[in-house]
């Protein structure tokens, strides 16, 4: 079991594939970065495999693919089949902005994936356009039916940014409770690399907007995740991501790990260590010390929870993985 200094659990890690992405979202990457990370600076999908293997064997057991875009990165479904196959039982999702989606869900389905988190922050092609910087909506959604169609569990996930997508919060949980789809509204995580000047709704203003329609309630949450949980009367649920609170990082059970092998303790900060070394001379045991010793270091908790409203990380989330 792998424990960090404060003695929290971690049995959840995060892979971004590539930083690359095909969307320039707002809150994400509104530009293209300066320069990408040169290919060849890039782990194979043999030496990220190599350090999820150590990480399995010291008690890693849900694991998810992100990135920038992840299906932007070929033989992924290789890649998910490679850590499938590894060990049986192993919670393997996938996150993605799910425009290239449709051509390879039955594929990834084929290669043991049985879940998938597609972001769907509007149901409107214009604002879809606004927020990601081209025509996505179409393929999006034709994505995100395709994924059911093959039998892939698909939850949405929805960044509410106010007078951007913050009024359409009620169409979007509309169009996933029909679809029986579970949605989690996340707040918008203020970083220097997004678009100057987003505000996202908080929670309670989140709850304030679905109440005017539904009753529901708050139910106990999953431990294995941060959001918190609420149930309407016909049994459907939603979930709402709130790393600004408090107590958002009690349970944190994850770290990441980027496409270029930097193993990172949180999301909010810059510290990192590079597991490239040890994975690229198949050094097991120096890759499971850095484990190790990120772990140790792992912050008690991020700064979007401090009582400074104005605190931003420098971190990107499309290296991070979000
Ligand atoms: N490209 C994929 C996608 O968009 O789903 C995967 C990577 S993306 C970085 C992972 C998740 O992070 C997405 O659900 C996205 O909405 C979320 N995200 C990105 N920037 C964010 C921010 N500043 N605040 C909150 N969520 C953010
Ligand atoms: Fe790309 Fe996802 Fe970031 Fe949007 S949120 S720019 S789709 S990595």
């Amino acid at each position: 079991m792998l424990l960090d200094g404060y003695g929290r659990k971690v049995n959840y890690l995060r892979v971004s594939v590539t930083e690359r992405c095909n969307f320039r979202c707002q809150y994400c990457m509104p530009e293209k970065p300066f320069s990408w990370v040169p290919k060849e600076n890039l782990l194979s999908f043999e030496e990220l495999f190599l350090f999820i293997k150590v990480g399995i064997d010291e008690g890693i057991d849900k694991i998810r693919i992100t990135g920038g875009e992840p299906l932007l990165r070929k033989g992924l479904d290789q890649f998910i089949r490679m850590i499938n196959d590894y060990k049986s039982g192993l919670d393997i999702a996938l996150t993605t902005n799910g425009y290239l989606l449709s051509d390879i869900a039955q594929d990834l389905k084929d290669a043991g994936l049985k879940r998938i988190n597609v972001s769907l922050d509007t149901l409107k092609d214009d604002v879809a356009h606004k927020i990601s910087g081209k025509d996505v909506l179409k393929k999006v959604k034709e994505g995100i039916e395709k994924a059911r169609e093959v039998g892939l569990g698909i939850k949405i996930n929805n960044v509410p940014l106010k007078g951007v997508n913050a009024e359409e919060l009620l169409d979007v949980l509309e169009y996933c409770k029909q679809r029986d789809m579970p949605i989690r509204f996340i707040e918008y995580m203020e970083n220097q690399h997004a678009k100057e000047k987003l505000v996202g709704l908080n929670s309670n203003e989140i709850q304030e907007i679905v109440a005017t329609k539904y009753n529901f309630q708050e139910v106990k949450r999953d431990t294995a995740s941060p959001a918190q949980m609420f149930e309407f009367e016909d049994g459907y649920r939603f979930g709402i991501i709130s790393p600004h609170k408090h107590d958002f990082c009690e349970d944190c059970n994850r770290i990441r790990l980027t496409a270029e092998g930097l193993l990172i303790p949180c999301l909010y900060f810059e510290e990192a260590m590079s597991i490239k070394k040890a994975v690229q001379s198949g050094d097991i045991g120096a890759a499971a010390e850095v484990l190790k010793e990120v772990l140790k270091n792992k912050p008690e908790k991020n700064k979007w929870s401090s009582d400074d409203n104005n605190e931003t990380s420098s971190r990107a989330f499309y290296e991070t993985g979000g």
